[in-house]
This record gives structure tokens, C-alpha cells and sequence, in this order.
């Protein structure tokens, strides 16, 4: 039997200076200092015992853009950064629309997967939903975008916009008891919106930036009204990505209000990387969204009182070519920036630092995502569950650079930031995959969750 002595214990009750029993892959129980049993003892004195990040939102890459990432790379930087579950994203080649596709992608995380993992197919062949069901998804996924001026990052087959394809996909999903993550946008504005800055030469990262937050971000905010108005009408349960605007904040408190079945989450972008001054210091490597200061202390309010209830990573690696091309032609860029390795201690930072409290950011990070994704096994340091465990350093100041950077691409836009919080050691299932600043889990290792 293992034993985590010393440490403090981060569970849904609150800390606890207690020693942490690991048994068979799963947590034995949580005893005081003074109960002598465990053979194998792992010292986390001075440290947090927390449970490992649950991420439901994350680009592998793999398969078609295995130039970018892998399932490998994705879940080395996951051991690293304290994830110990992802859910990978559909936007691959073949876009993961049928049950061949699902069943093809499931096999090469089985392969190679260090963490556990399932994966969120996309929705838009509605007959082929109840198949995947079958097949031990927890959630689909969709784009309500069509991309200007490139292929990708929202290839054909896994975006849809239109209000009718909507509802056929929540009426079918809705039977399934399966949620439904949709990246809200509306095509029909943007296509307005950005027509306008193409018309008039501006292609700049600027100029993109300010088109998605136009109007305090109205193609957002609309969208959302849409997607959660049909929720209500379909019964479906809803997941929203990326909340950025003061008033999606507030249409969702509002939802939940009246029982709307919505979660919905924040990315790391958000908080750390959205000021105007990232979009004109990292320009296409920042993402480009930017959260006006206003917006984006709603979204703290909203993380705060728990509005905003999943953390989930939107870990989206490009190569350095892919972005370079967005400081003169941001609209030809690949968006997304890589994060999963970075988030939880960001997180955890701005914990200790009073943003947020430490039992929200696990709340947000691991015990909600796991509760509203249908994994009873994950998310909480509680008897019986998985012995999913980060043990972290609060007091471990380090400085992220791109020479530690695990993925594929190399950089990451958090180069320079210091973190005052640093993963020491990551465990899944009881088995240590990240330890001593080395990955040590072996490929293959992680199960479907
Ligand atoms: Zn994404």
C-alpha cells in the first residue's frame, strides 16, 4: 500500500492535513498523521495533495496533423502540467464524425495514451450518435463555424451553425443522455463582422482580435443565447467553450437559474494570456482573442461564484509557420495556442495569489468536469475513486521557458512567465507517469475514462 504522507489534502470538504492511502489503483482512504500503515511512503510534507485535472477539451491532433501533435506528445505535456484525463476534440483528418472514425482514434489512444482519455466526437451525422453512445463517449461535440480564408482549425464535417441542425443534433443527443460541447458562434454576423476588416486590407492580429470581440462580443453572445434557449426546448445537456463576454456570463447564471442543464468553461487563454497587450506583443501566437478588461473580470466573477464551473485547457498546438503568417494575414493563421502543460499551475498560482480559492480551482479543474462528464470514478481525493493525484509545490517559484516545452511545436506563448506553483509529481490510477521533472508513464498506460 502507498502512503502520500505529509501533505495537504484538497478534497470537495475542504483541506485536510491528512495522509493520503493508495490501494490497487485506487484511493484507500484519507487517515491522520498518527495511523501507522502503508509500506511504500512518498513524502509530500509543505506540499498540496491535490486531485488531477480532468480536461475535456483537448486538440491531440492525432490523427491528420501529426506535424502539430500527437496523442504522445499531448499526454507528456498532461503527466507534466498535472492532467491525468483528457478528452480529445474531433477537428482531425478524418474528422471523427462515425463510428469508424471514433473506434480508429480510440485504438491509437489505447496505443499510446500516457493519461486517461476518452474522446468527443462530433455530432453532425446525427445517425450515427446513438453508435458512438454505445461505444463509451461522454460528451459530443460541435462548431458552430465555418472558417474564413483556411482549413483549419474547423474543417468540414464538425461545424454546423444552422438553428434546425442544432436541434436535430441536441433532440438525438438528448436521448442519449450524453452532453453536447458547442463552440458558440455566429457565422452570420461574423461573416459581416470580418467582412468588413477584409474589405478594408485589415488582416492583422489587431484587427482580428477586435472583430471576435466586437460589440462586447455580440457573435458570441448570441450564439449562446441560441444554443441555450434550445437546450430548454430539447432537454439536452449543454457544455459552452471559451466564455469571454460579460453578458454569456450572465445569460448562463440566468439558465441555471431557471434549470437549464448547462456547464460551461473557461480556457487558458483566458485568464493569462487575453489583455490587449498579449495581442500586440504575441500577435497570432496569443491566440488572438482578447478579453476586455471589463469582460474578463465577469469571467473571474464568474469562475468565483461558480457560473463558470469546468477549466478545461482548449490545448491547441500550431507550428511556428502556421502562426508566423498571422502577423500580416491573421485571418490565414491557424488559431489556437498550446496549454495543457501550463494551465492547472497557472491556476494553482492564482490561487495562492487570492484570485481565485484553492478549492474552486480543483473544483473547476477536476471534481465538476468529472461529476457533469459521467466519470464517478474521477475528480475527488475520496475513498474509492481512482488515485488520480498531482502532488504540487506552493512555494516552488520556476520560470516556464520554450526549452521545457514537451509538445511537438516547441514554444509555448507563457515563455518567461514565472509560476508560483510547480507539479512535482503526477500519479494515475496509482501509477506515478511524471515525477522529479522527468514523464515516467509509459504509453499505453491510460484507460478509457
Ligand atoms: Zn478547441
Amino acid at each position: 500500500m502507498m502512503r502520500i504522507a505529509g501533505g495537504t489534502v484538497v478534497t470537495p470538504a475542504g483541506r485536510l492535513d491528512a495522509d493520503v492511502l493508495v490501494s490497487g489503483g485506487r484511493i484507500a482512504g484519507l487517515v491522520s498523521r498518527e495511523v501507522e500503515t502503508g509500506d511504500q511512503v512518498v513524502d509530500a510534507t509543505g506540499k498540496l495533495v491535490l486531485p488531477g485535472m480532468v480536461d475535456v477539451h483537448v486538440h491531440t491532433r492525432e490523427p491528420g496533423f501529426t506535424h502539430k501533435e500527437d496523442i504522445l506528445t499531448t499526454t507528456r505535456q498532461a503527466a507534466a502540467g498535472g492532467v491525468t484525463t483528457i478528452f480529445g476534440m474531433p477537428n482531425l483528418d478524418p474528422p471523427t464524425t462515425t463510428a469508424e472514425t471514433l473506434q480508429d482514434v480510440l485504438s491509437r489512444y489505447a496505443a499510446t495514451s500516457i493519461v486517461d482519455y476518452n474522446h468527443n466526437p462530433a455530432a453532425t451525422l446525427t445517425d450515427q450518435v446513438p453508435k458512438m453512445a454505445e461505444m463509451g463517449i461522454r460528451a459530443y461535440k460541435v462548431y458552430m463555424v465555418v472558417d474564413t480564408g483556411r482549413t483549419y482549425p474547423h474543417p468540414a464535417g464538425t461545424g454546423m451553425h444552422d438553428h434546425g441542425d442544432l436541434l436535430r443534433m441536441m433532440d438525438t443527443i438528448a436521448a442519449t443522455g450524453k452532453r453536447f460541447i458547442v463552440h458558440p458562434h455566429d457565422q452570420a454576423l461574423m461573416d459581416y463582422i470580418e467582412g468588413r476588416y477584409l474589405e478594408s486590407g485589415e488582416n492583422t492580429p489587431q484587427a482580428y482580435a477586435q472583430a471576435y470581440a466586437e460589440r462586447e462580443g455580440v457573435i458570441w453572445d448570441t450564439a449562446i443565447d441560441v444554443v441555450l434557449r434550445l437546450a430548454e426546448a430539447s432537454g439536452c445537456p449543454v457544455h459552452l467553450a471559451h466564455m469571454q463576454t460579460r453578458r454569456s456570463v450572465d445569460a448562463v447564471r440566468r439558465a441555471k437559474a431557471r434549470g437549464v442543464d448547462v456547464t460551461c468553461e473557461v480556457n487558458h487563454w483566458m485568464p493569462f494570456l487575453s489583455r490587449w497587450e498579449h495581442v500586440e506583443r504575441l500577435g497570432p501566437y496569443a491566440l488572438s482573442y482578447w478579453v476586455p478588461d471589463d469582460a474578463r473580470e465577469a469571467v473571474w466573477d464568474g469562475m468565483r461564484d461558480g457560473t463558470i464551473d469546468i477549466a478545461a485547457s482548449d490545448h491547441a498546438p500550431h507550428t511556428r509557420e502556421e502562426k508566423e503568417i498571422g502577423w500580416t494575414r491573421m485571418w490565414s493563421s491557424h488559431t489556437g495556442t498550446p496549454g495543457i502543460q501550463y494551465f492547472y499551475p497557472l491556476l494553482l498560482n492564482a490561487a495562492l495569489s487570492g484570485q481565485i480559492t484553492l478549492e474552486r480551482v480543483v473544483e473547476m479543474a477536476a471534481e465538476v468536469p468529472a461529476r457533469k462528464f459521467g466519470l464517478p470514478q474521477k475528480g475527488a481525493l475520496l475513498p474509492g475513486r481512482d488515485a488520480d493525484i498531482v502532488i504540487a509545490d506552493p512555494d516552488a517559484p520556476w520560470t516556464i521557458t520554450d526549452a521545457d516545452v514537451l509538445s511537438r511545436v516547441g514554444w509555448t506563448p507563457y515563455a518567461g512567465v514565472t509560476c508560483g506553483v510547480r507539479v512535482d509529481r503526477t500519479f494515475v490510477r496509482g501509477v506515478e507517469v511524471y515525477g522529479e521533472g522527468q514523464v515516467v508513464g509509459h504509453p499505453g498506460h491510460g484507460q478509457q475514462a
